[in-house]
């Protein structure tokens, strides 16, 4: 399937200079999230993962269909201040802006095997920062998923020595 069908571009949004992809045509079209669940939760079943991690918001989108079909736990990674127990944190930059990351406690076992989710990789500030989470908790990152990678902010170099699936190359 052409994703890139399903997914719409938006310039200068939500700042000038930026050229913002849109997935949410493709969420909204039930074969084509379905084809790409289908497509993350094949490479999660060869990962013979436990979890799945998502960052707030569209890693939830993305991460929740595939930690049902996978019958595999969800923990979510969220800004400061929206969890409400314990939690670690790390400090990572944005694409645009600056942000904190927190996750629970006791999200994740010492040597689950984790399978992270989000819908976009960028300049990989967000997938740096996630991972630095799971792996403070003791978790094993046995992948990487995303919808879409922007390869001209070279995000994926921030990824060396992880397992990455990419539906869409830009
Ligand atoms: P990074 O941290 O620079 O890799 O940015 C990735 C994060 O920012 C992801 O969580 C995305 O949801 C969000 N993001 C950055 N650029 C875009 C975009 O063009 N479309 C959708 N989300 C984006």
């Amino acid at each position: 399937m052409d994703y890139k069908n399903y997914v719409e571009i938006v310039e200068d949004w939500p700042k000038d200079g930026v050229q913002f992809k849109d997935i949410t045509p493709l969420m909204n079209n039930g074969k084509a999230f379905k084809s790409a669940t289908d497509e993350i939760v094949t490479f999660a079943r060869e990962k013979e993962i436990d979890l799945v991690v998502g960052p707030e918001a569209r890693g939830f989108i993305i991460g929740c269909p595939v930690s049902y079909a996978m019958e595999v736990g969800f923990a979510p990674v969220r800004k400061e201040g929206k969890l409400p127990r314990d939690v670690i944190k790390v400090d990572y930059g944005l694409e645009y802006g600056q942000n904190v990351l927190t996750i629970h406690q006791d999200a994740i076992q010492p040597g689950q095997r984790v399978l992270i989710t989000d819908d976009l990789l960028a300049t990989g500030g967000t997938i740096e920062a996630t991972i630095k989470l799971v792996e403070q908790l003791g978790g094993i990152v046995v992948g990487c998923a995303f919808l879409v990678e922007l390869s001209y902010l070279n995000g994926s170099a921030k990824l060396d020595g992880y397992d990455v699936l990419t539906l869409i190359h830009y």
